[in-house]
Protein backbone atom coordinates (compact mmCIF):
# COMPACT_ATOMS: atom_id res chain seq x y z
CA UNK A 1 0.00 0.00 0.00
CA UNK A 2 0.91 3.37 -0.41
CA UNK A 3 0.17 6.99 1.19
CA UNK A 4 0.09 9.56 -1.42
CA UNK A 5 0.53 13.80 -0.75
CA UNK A 6 -2.87 14.48 -1.78
CA UNK A 7 -4.64 15.22 2.12
CA UNK A 8 -4.18 11.32 3.07
CA UNK A 9 -1.76 10.47 5.79
CA UNK A 10 -0.50 6.96 6.16
CA UNK A 11 -2.32 5.27 8.87
CA UNK A 12 -1.66 5.05 12.65
CA UNK A 13 0.15 1.68 12.76
CA UNK A 14 0.46 0.33 9.19
CA UNK A 15 3.28 -0.86 7.96
CA UNK A 16 5.63 0.85 5.85
CA UNK A 17 4.89 1.46 2.12
CA UNK A 18 6.36 -1.14 -0.02
CA UNK A 19 6.32 0.98 -2.98
CA UNK A 20 8.87 3.74 -2.36
CA UNK A 21 6.72 7.53 -2.90
CA UNK A 22 8.92 9.47 -4.58
CA UNK A 23 8.49 13.21 -5.08
CA UNK A 24 9.86 14.99 -8.12
CA UNK A 25 11.30 18.58 -8.22
CA UNK A 26 11.35 20.38 -11.36
CA UNK A 27 12.67 24.61 -11.43
CA UNK A 28 12.16 26.68 -14.56
CA UNK A 29 15.16 28.71 -14.99
CA UNK A 30 16.61 30.91 -17.59
CA UNK A 31 19.54 28.63 -18.28
CA UNK A 32 21.24 27.41 -21.64
CA UNK A 33 18.20 24.70 -21.95
CA UNK A 34 15.81 27.36 -22.40
CA UNK A 35 12.60 27.85 -20.39
CA UNK A 36 10.05 25.44 -21.86
CA UNK A 37 12.06 22.63 -23.12
CA UNK A 38 14.77 22.61 -19.89
CA UNK A 39 10.98 21.44 -17.56
CA UNK A 40 9.63 19.57 -19.90
CA UNK A 41 12.70 17.46 -19.90
CA UNK A 42 13.41 17.58 -16.29
CA UNK A 43 10.00 16.28 -15.48
CA UNK A 44 9.94 13.45 -18.35
CA UNK A 45 13.20 12.44 -17.28
CA UNK A 46 12.23 12.09 -13.66
CA UNK A 47 9.17 10.36 -14.26
CA UNK A 48 10.88 7.84 -16.54
CA UNK A 49 13.42 7.18 -13.58
CA UNK A 50 10.88 6.55 -11.20
CA UNK A 51 9.05 4.07 -13.45
CA UNK A 52 12.28 2.06 -13.65
CA UNK A 53 12.50 2.01 -10.12
CA UNK A 54 9.30 1.09 -9.58
CA UNK A 55 8.69 4.15 -7.28
CA UNK A 56 5.23 5.63 -7.34
CA UNK A 57 5.31 9.10 -7.88
CA UNK A 58 3.18 10.92 -5.44
CA UNK A 59 4.08 14.69 -6.06
CA UNK A 60 5.41 16.92 -8.80
CA UNK A 61 6.75 20.24 -7.57
CA UNK A 62 7.56 23.03 -9.86
CA UNK A 63 9.10 26.45 -9.22
CA UNK A 64 9.14 29.37 -11.60
CA UNK A 65 12.50 30.74 -11.06
CA UNK A 66 12.98 32.79 -14.07
CA UNK A 67 13.68 35.73 -12.50
CA UNK A 68 17.32 37.70 -13.10
CA UNK A 69 17.77 36.98 -9.28
CA UNK A 70 18.25 34.05 -7.90
CA UNK A 71 16.69 35.41 -4.42
CA UNK A 72 13.32 34.97 -5.22
CA UNK A 73 11.17 32.64 -3.01
CA UNK A 74 10.61 29.03 -4.51
CA UNK A 75 7.14 28.21 -2.82
CA UNK A 76 6.98 24.89 -4.42
CA UNK A 77 10.32 23.93 -3.02
CA UNK A 78 8.93 25.17 0.52
CA UNK A 79 5.90 22.33 0.12
CA UNK A 80 8.21 19.74 -0.76
CA UNK A 81 10.72 20.15 2.19
CA UNK A 82 7.36 20.41 4.13
CA UNK A 83 6.19 16.86 2.64
CA UNK A 84 10.00 15.88 3.42
CA UNK A 85 9.80 16.56 6.96
CA UNK A 86 6.17 15.56 6.99
CA UNK A 87 7.48 11.60 6.33
CA UNK A 88 5.15 12.13 3.39
CA UNK A 89 8.03 11.37 0.73
CA UNK A 90 10.70 8.60 0.60
CA UNK A 91 12.84 9.95 -2.38
CA UNK A 92 13.14 13.11 -3.84
CA UNK A 93 13.60 12.93 -7.61
CA UNK A 94 15.17 15.57 -9.40
CA UNK A 95 17.38 16.46 -13.25
CA UNK A 96 20.80 17.37 -11.63
CA UNK A 97 21.35 18.47 -8.32
CA UNK A 98 21.79 22.44 -9.13
CA UNK A 99 17.73 22.20 -9.65
CA UNK A 100 17.35 21.69 -6.13
CA UNK A 101 19.73 24.08 -4.10
CA UNK A 102 20.61 27.54 -5.77
CA UNK A 103 23.43 27.82 -3.23
CA UNK A 104 25.76 26.31 -0.46
CA UNK A 105 23.36 27.75 2.47
CA UNK A 106 20.73 25.73 0.70
CA UNK A 107 22.37 22.54 0.35
CA UNK A 108 23.12 22.61 3.63
CA UNK A 109 19.69 22.92 4.91
CA UNK A 110 18.49 20.43 2.47
CA UNK A 111 21.12 18.00 3.73
CA UNK A 112 20.11 18.46 6.94
CA UNK A 113 16.42 18.01 6.40
CA UNK A 114 16.72 15.09 3.99
CA UNK A 115 18.78 13.27 6.50
CA UNK A 116 16.46 13.91 9.92
CA UNK A 117 13.71 12.31 7.55
CA UNK A 118 15.74 9.59 6.08
CA UNK A 119 14.85 10.06 2.61
CA UNK A 120 16.71 9.42 -0.46
CA UNK A 121 18.22 11.89 -3.23
CA UNK A 122 17.71 10.48 -6.87
CA UNK A 123 18.91 12.81 -9.90
CA UNK A 124 19.10 11.72 -13.28
CA UNK A 125 22.08 13.41 -14.42
CA UNK A 126 23.87 11.76 -11.53
CA UNK A 127 22.69 8.36 -11.74
CA UNK A 128 25.77 6.36 -10.19
CA UNK A 129 24.86 8.05 -6.75
CA UNK A 130 21.35 6.39 -6.57
CA UNK A 131 20.85 6.47 -2.74
CA UNK A 132 18.17 3.78 -2.82
CA UNK A 133 21.00 1.16 -3.26
CA UNK A 134 24.27 2.72 -1.82
CA UNK A 135 22.43 4.91 1.09
CA UNK A 136 24.62 7.77 1.80
CA UNK A 137 26.81 7.59 -0.92
CA UNK A 138 25.55 10.94 -2.25
CA UNK A 139 25.10 12.53 1.45
CA UNK A 140 28.82 11.99 2.19
CA UNK A 141 30.14 13.59 -1.17
CA UNK A 142 27.91 16.84 -1.14
CA UNK A 143 29.13 17.04 2.77
CA UNK A 144 32.57 16.31 1.95
CA UNK A 145 32.18 18.79 -1.20
CA UNK A 146 31.08 21.37 1.49
CA UNK A 147 34.04 21.07 3.48
CA UNK A 148 36.02 21.48 0.77
CA UNK A 149 33.68 24.92 0.30
CA UNK A 150 34.51 25.66 3.70
CA UNK A 151 38.04 25.36 3.40
CA UNK A 152 37.50 27.97 0.98
CA UNK A 153 35.48 30.35 2.20
CA UNK A 154 37.36 30.62 6.17
CA UNK A 155 34.41 29.85 7.85
CA UNK A 156 30.68 28.89 7.99
CA UNK A 157 29.62 31.96 10.19
CA UNK A 158 31.20 34.70 7.75
CA UNK A 159 30.01 32.93 4.71
CA UNK A 160 26.86 33.26 5.81
CA UNK A 161 27.22 36.81 6.96
CA UNK A 162 28.33 37.35 3.27
CA UNK A 163 25.41 36.30 1.80
CA UNK A 164 22.93 37.99 4.06
CA UNK A 165 24.96 40.69 3.04
CA UNK A 166 23.93 39.83 -0.33
CA UNK A 167 20.88 39.55 -0.60
CA UNK A 168 20.13 42.24 1.24
CA UNK A 169 22.66 44.69 -0.84
CA UNK A 170 24.31 45.56 1.58
CA UNK A 171 27.97 46.44 1.60
CA UNK A 172 31.26 43.68 1.96
CA UNK A 173 35.20 43.94 1.91
CA UNK A 174 36.86 46.92 1.27
CA UNK A 175 35.37 49.85 0.21
CA UNK A 176 34.38 50.47 -3.63
CA UNK A 177 36.30 53.24 -5.83
CA UNK A 178 33.68 55.99 -5.78
CA UNK A 179 31.57 55.66 -2.53
CA UNK A 180 32.56 55.43 1.26
CA UNK A 181 30.92 54.19 4.40
CA UNK A 182 28.57 55.85 6.74
CA UNK A 183 26.90 55.36 9.82
CA UNK A 184 23.55 55.75 10.17
CA UNK A 185 22.21 57.24 13.43
CA UNK A 186 20.42 53.97 13.78
CA UNK A 187 23.53 52.01 13.76
CA UNK A 188 23.22 50.56 10.47
CA UNK A 189 26.20 51.22 7.45
CA UNK A 190 25.42 52.74 4.10
CA UNK A 191 27.26 53.57 1.23
CA UNK A 192 27.32 57.12 -0.17
CA UNK A 193 29.14 58.69 -3.95
CA UNK A 194 32.01 60.15 -3.26
CA UNK A 195 31.54 62.62 -5.72
CA UNK A 196 35.19 63.17 -6.76
CA UNK A 197 35.99 59.74 -7.99
CA UNK A 198 32.12 59.35 -9.02
CA UNK A 199 33.16 62.33 -11.41
CA UNK A 200 35.92 60.38 -12.10
CA UNK A 201 33.69 56.75 -13.73
CA UNK A 202 31.54 59.13 -15.18
CA UNK A 203 34.24 61.13 -17.18
CA UNK A 204 35.51 57.68 -18.57
CA UNK A 205 32.03 56.78 -19.38
CA UNK A 206 31.34 59.88 -21.39
CA UNK A 207 34.89 59.46 -22.96
CA UNK A 208 34.32 55.94 -23.96
CA UNK A 209 30.52 56.63 -25.05
CA UNK A 210 31.74 59.34 -27.00
CA UNK A 211 34.10 56.78 -29.40
CA UNK A 212 37.42 57.53 -27.66
CA UNK A 213 39.83 54.46 -27.54
CA UNK A 214 40.53 52.68 -23.79
CA UNK A 215 44.23 53.76 -25.01
CA UNK A 216 43.07 57.52 -25.54
CA UNK A 217 40.88 57.46 -22.35
CA UNK A 218 43.80 55.69 -20.00
CA UNK A 219 46.57 58.39 -21.21
CA UNK A 220 44.44 61.27 -20.49
CA UNK A 221 43.93 60.20 -16.69
CA UNK A 222 47.54 60.08 -16.14
CA UNK A 223 48.56 63.30 -17.91
CA UNK A 224 45.82 64.52 -16.16
CA UNK A 225 47.65 63.35 -12.92
CA UNK A 226 44.71 61.81 -12.04
CA UNK A 227 44.59 59.40 -9.13
CA UNK A 228 43.97 55.85 -9.46
CA UNK A 229 42.09 53.32 -7.38
CA UNK A 230 45.27 51.62 -6.59
CA UNK A 231 47.73 54.82 -6.27
CA UNK A 232 49.82 53.46 -9.31
CA UNK A 233 49.39 54.44 -12.88
CA UNK A 234 46.20 54.16 -15.02
CA UNK A 235 46.56 50.87 -17.06
CA UNK A 236 43.81 50.59 -19.69
CA UNK A 237 42.57 46.96 -17.78
CA UNK A 238 41.73 49.14 -14.87
CA UNK A 239 40.10 51.91 -16.52
CA UNK A 240 37.77 49.36 -18.37
CA UNK A 241 37.41 47.48 -15.26
CA UNK A 242 36.52 49.96 -13.13
CA UNK A 243 33.56 51.56 -15.48
CA UNK A 244 32.34 48.00 -16.13
CA UNK A 245 31.55 47.60 -12.45
CA UNK A 246 27.78 46.15 -12.35
CA UNK A 247 27.74 48.47 -8.81
CA UNK A 248 28.75 51.54 -11.00
CA UNK A 249 24.71 50.71 -12.03
CA UNK A 250 23.50 50.31 -8.50
CA UNK A 251 23.23 46.49 -9.08
CA UNK A 252 24.68 43.78 -6.49
CA UNK A 253 26.44 41.06 -8.07
CA UNK A 254 27.51 37.52 -5.73
CA UNK A 255 29.44 34.70 -7.32
CA UNK A 256 29.99 36.53 -10.19
CA UNK A 257 25.88 36.56 -10.78
CA UNK A 258 23.84 39.84 -10.35
CA UNK A 259 21.09 39.43 -8.10
CA UNK A 260 19.64 42.66 -7.28
CA UNK A 261 19.88 45.97 -6.21
CA UNK A 262 22.36 47.29 -4.53
CA UNK A 263 21.66 49.94 -1.53
CA UNK A 264 23.94 52.45 -2.81
CA UNK A 265 23.19 54.91 -4.74
CA UNK A 266 24.09 54.50 -8.42
CA UNK A 267 26.91 56.33 -10.68
CA UNK A 268 26.12 55.61 -14.30
CA UNK A 269 22.33 55.40 -15.88
CA UNK A 270 21.82 51.86 -16.13
CA UNK A 271 21.06 52.53 -19.73
CA UNK A 272 24.79 54.34 -20.25
CA UNK A 273 26.20 51.10 -18.39
CA UNK A 274 24.34 48.73 -20.86
CA UNK A 275 25.76 50.83 -23.48
CA UNK A 276 29.07 50.82 -22.21
CA UNK A 277 29.14 47.39 -22.21
CA UNK A 278 27.96 46.77 -25.59
CA UNK A 279 30.51 49.30 -27.15
CA UNK A 280 32.69 48.07 -25.02
CA UNK A 281 32.73 43.78 -25.88
CA UNK A 282 32.00 45.46 -29.88
CA UNK A 283 34.79 43.20 -32.19
CA UNK A 284 34.62 46.30 -34.06
CA UNK A 285 36.32 48.38 -31.43
CA UNK A 286 39.38 46.03 -30.63
CA UNK A 287 41.06 47.28 -33.42
CA UNK A 288 40.70 51.03 -32.07
CA UNK A 289 41.15 49.71 -28.38
CA UNK A 290 44.60 47.67 -29.16
CA UNK A 291 46.68 48.47 -31.88
CA UNK A 292 45.54 52.00 -32.89
CA UNK A 293 44.11 52.13 -36.41
CA UNK A 294 46.05 54.50 -38.30
CA UNK A 295 43.58 55.09 -41.22
CA UNK A 296 40.87 56.69 -41.29
CA UNK A 297 38.40 54.69 -43.08
CA UNK A 298 39.62 51.13 -43.11
CA UNK A 299 37.68 48.77 -41.82
CA UNK A 300 34.10 51.46 -42.63
CA UNK A 301 34.23 52.10 -45.92
CA UNK A 302 32.78 49.03 -48.50
CA UNK A 303 33.78 48.63 -51.87
CA UNK A 304 30.67 48.24 -54.36
CA UNK A 305 32.17 45.30 -56.12
CA UNK A 306 31.62 42.49 -53.52
CA UNK A 307 30.27 44.59 -50.31
CA UNK A 308 33.83 43.60 -48.57
CA UNK A 309 35.45 46.31 -46.22
CA UNK A 310 38.68 48.71 -47.50
CA UNK A 311 41.62 48.13 -46.06
CA UNK A 312 45.07 50.43 -46.30
CA UNK A 313 47.26 49.19 -48.65
CA UNK A 314 50.33 50.96 -50.40
CA UNK A 315 49.78 50.93 -54.40
CA UNK A 316 52.96 51.69 -56.16
CA UNK A 317 54.22 53.27 -52.93
CA UNK A 318 50.99 55.95 -52.41
CA UNK A 319 48.70 55.06 -49.03
CA UNK A 320 45.69 53.85 -50.70
CA UNK A 321 42.30 51.88 -49.43
CA UNK A 322 42.24 48.78 -51.30
CA UNK A 323 39.11 46.06 -51.46
CA UNK A 324 40.28 43.73 -48.55
CA UNK A 325 38.48 40.87 -50.54
CA UNK A 326 39.47 40.73 -54.04
CA UNK A 327 41.14 43.95 -54.31
CA UNK A 328 38.01 45.14 -56.16
CA UNK A 329 38.77 49.02 -56.16
CA UNK A 330 41.20 51.02 -54.87
CA UNK A 331 41.99 54.63 -54.07
CA UNK A 332 44.24 57.01 -52.60
CA UNK A 333 43.91 57.46 -49.36
CA UNK A 334 44.26 61.11 -49.25
CA UNK A 335 41.44 61.46 -52.46
CA UNK A 336 38.98 60.00 -50.15
CA UNK A 337 40.08 60.65 -46.62
CA UNK A 338 39.93 64.25 -47.38
CA UNK A 339 35.97 63.75 -49.18
CA UNK A 340 34.90 62.20 -46.29
CA UNK A 341 35.49 65.04 -43.85
CA UNK A 342 34.69 68.06 -46.29
CA UNK A 343 31.06 65.61 -46.44
CA UNK A 344 30.95 64.76 -42.37
CA UNK A 345 32.11 68.29 -41.28
CA UNK A 346 30.06 70.27 -43.32
CA UNK A 347 26.95 67.99 -42.05
CA UNK A 348 27.63 68.58 -38.90
CA UNK A 349 28.33 71.99 -39.34
CA UNK A 350 24.53 72.45 -40.52
CA UNK A 351 22.35 73.82 -37.33
CA UNK A 352 19.39 70.59 -37.39
CA UNK A 353 22.75 68.55 -36.99
CA UNK A 354 22.02 67.88 -33.42
CA UNK A 355 18.63 67.22 -33.81
CA UNK A 356 18.77 65.15 -37.07
CA UNK A 357 20.99 62.32 -35.67
CA UNK A 358 20.51 62.35 -31.68
CA UNK A 359 17.34 62.68 -31.01
CA UNK A 360 15.38 59.84 -33.18
CA UNK A 361 18.23 56.91 -32.19
CA UNK A 362 18.20 57.28 -28.72
CA UNK A 363 14.56 57.64 -28.46
CA UNK A 364 14.19 54.32 -30.54
CA UNK A 365 16.69 53.00 -27.96
CA UNK A 366 14.81 53.54 -24.64
CA UNK A 367 11.84 52.45 -26.55
CA UNK A 368 13.64 49.08 -27.04
CA UNK A 369 14.70 49.33 -23.81
CA UNK A 370 11.16 49.17 -22.17
CA UNK A 371 10.47 46.61 -24.92
CA UNK A 372 13.16 44.21 -23.78
CA UNK A 373 11.45 45.01 -20.24
CA UNK A 374 7.98 43.31 -20.93
CA UNK A 375 9.03 40.97 -22.97
CA UNK A 376 11.24 39.72 -19.85
CA UNK A 377 8.08 40.19 -17.79
CA UNK A 378 5.77 37.90 -20.41
CA UNK A 379 8.15 35.07 -20.18
CA UNK A 380 8.18 35.34 -16.73
CA UNK A 381 4.64 35.41 -16.20
CA UNK A 382 4.54 32.72 -18.27
CA UNK A 383 6.71 30.62 -16.68
CA UNK A 384 4.52 31.29 -13.71
CA UNK A 385 1.49 30.04 -15.34
CA UNK A 386 3.74 27.08 -15.76
CA UNK A 387 4.32 26.62 -12.39
CA UNK A 388 0.64 27.10 -11.12
CA UNK A 389 -0.64 24.49 -13.87
CA UNK A 390 -2.47 27.13 -15.77
CA UNK A 391 -1.02 26.47 -19.13
CA UNK A 392 0.74 23.38 -20.01
CA UNK A 393 4.31 22.89 -20.95
CA UNK A 394 3.50 22.67 -24.65
CA UNK A 395 2.07 25.90 -24.55
CA UNK A 396 5.03 27.30 -22.71
CA UNK A 397 7.07 26.18 -24.96
CA UNK A 398 5.14 27.92 -27.78
CA UNK A 399 4.79 31.00 -26.01
CA UNK A 400 8.60 30.54 -24.94
CA UNK A 401 9.69 29.89 -28.85
CA UNK A 402 7.69 32.70 -30.25
CA UNK A 403 9.36 35.46 -27.75
CA UNK A 404 12.64 34.50 -27.57
CA UNK A 405 13.53 36.00 -31.13
CA UNK A 406 11.88 39.09 -30.00
CA UNK A 407 13.51 39.67 -26.89
CA UNK A 408 16.93 38.98 -28.80
CA UNK A 409 15.85 41.13 -31.79
CA UNK A 410 14.73 43.97 -28.72
CA UNK A 411 18.16 43.44 -26.96
CA UNK A 412 20.11 44.22 -29.61
CA UNK A 413 18.35 47.73 -30.37
CA UNK A 414 18.81 48.34 -27.05
CA UNK A 415 22.32 47.94 -27.62
CA UNK A 416 22.83 50.95 -30.24
CA UNK A 417 25.01 53.29 -29.16
CA UNK A 418 23.24 56.43 -28.64
CA UNK A 419 25.28 59.20 -30.63
CA UNK A 420 24.67 61.88 -28.80
CA UNK A 421 27.23 61.58 -26.69
CA UNK A 422 29.90 61.05 -29.70
CA UNK A 423 28.64 64.21 -31.49
CA UNK A 424 28.73 66.55 -28.61
CA UNK A 425 30.86 69.02 -29.04
CA UNK A 426 30.52 68.74 -33.01
CA UNK A 427 27.53 69.16 -34.50
CA UNK A 428 25.74 72.39 -35.10
CA UNK A 429 28.74 73.85 -33.26
CA UNK A 430 31.09 76.56 -35.58
CA UNK A 431 34.55 75.45 -36.54
CA UNK A 432 33.62 72.09 -36.70
CA UNK A 433 36.55 71.55 -39.07
CA UNK A 434 39.14 72.77 -36.77
CA UNK A 435 37.19 70.35 -33.82
CA UNK A 436 37.39 67.34 -36.20
CA UNK A 437 41.40 68.46 -36.18
CA UNK A 438 42.15 68.05 -32.81
CA UNK A 439 39.68 64.65 -32.41
CA UNK A 440 41.73 61.69 -31.75
CA UNK A 441 41.76 59.37 -34.74
CA UNK A 442 39.29 56.69 -32.70
CA UNK A 443 36.73 59.60 -32.49
CA UNK A 444 36.80 60.74 -35.87
CA UNK A 445 36.24 56.86 -37.27
CA UNK A 446 33.54 56.32 -34.76
CA UNK A 447 32.02 59.64 -35.72
CA UNK A 448 32.33 58.76 -39.88
CA UNK A 449 30.72 55.01 -38.88
CA UNK A 450 27.45 56.79 -37.17
CA UNK A 451 27.21 59.11 -39.78
CA UNK A 452 27.71 57.20 -42.52
CA UNK A 453 27.75 54.05 -44.99
CA UNK A 454 30.64 54.71 -47.20
CA UNK A 455 30.54 52.35 -50.71
CA UNK A 456 33.62 52.73 -52.91
CA UNK A 457 32.52 52.18 -56.40
CA UNK A 458 34.20 50.73 -59.53
CA UNK A 459 35.23 53.51 -61.86
CA UNK A 460 37.24 53.41 -65.43
CA UNK A 461 39.56 56.31 -64.61
CA UNK A 462 41.61 54.33 -62.34
CA UNK A 463 42.82 55.06 -59.07
CA UNK A 464 45.46 57.88 -60.72
CA UNK A 465 42.44 60.76 -61.25
CA UNK A 466 39.83 60.78 -58.17
CA UNK A 467 36.00 61.13 -59.37
CA UNK A 468 33.60 61.90 -56.08
CA UNK A 469 31.04 60.44 -57.73
CA UNK A 470 32.29 57.32 -58.08
CA UNK A 471 31.68 57.10 -54.09
CA UNK A 472 28.16 56.55 -52.68
CA UNK A 473 27.22 57.92 -49.55
CA UNK A 474 24.17 56.59 -47.93
CA UNK A 475 23.35 59.11 -44.73
CA UNK A 476 22.46 56.72 -41.20
CA UNK A 477 19.22 57.73 -39.26
CA UNK A 478 17.38 60.74 -40.38
CA UNK A 479 20.45 62.31 -41.37
CA UNK A 480 19.68 62.87 -45.13
ZN1 LIG B 1 35.60 43.92 -53.51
Amino acid sequence: MTATLNGRTPRPGAPLADVPRAAVYCRISDDRRGLGLGVDRQRQDCHDLARRHGWEVVGTYVDNDVSAYSGKPRPQYAQLMGAVQGGQVDVVLAWDPDRLHRSPAELETFIAAVERAGVDVVTVQAGEWDLSTANGRLTARLLGSIARHESEHKSERVRRALEQNAAAGRPHGRRAYGWQRQHTPGGAVREVVVPEEAAIVQRIAGDLLAGESLRSVTAALNADGVPSPTGRPWGKNMVRALVLRERNAGLRVHHGEVIGEGAWEAILDRGRWEQLRAVLSDPGRRTSTGTAAAHLLSGIARCGVCGATLRAAQNRGVPSYRCSADGCVIRRKTDLDRLIVGLVTARLARPDAVRLFAADDSDERSAALVETEQLRARLDHAADQYAEGVIDGRQLERITAKLRPMLAAAERRAQVVDPAPLLDGLAGTEGVAEVWEALPLSRRRAVVGTLMEITVNRTRQGARTFDPRAVTIAWKGSGA
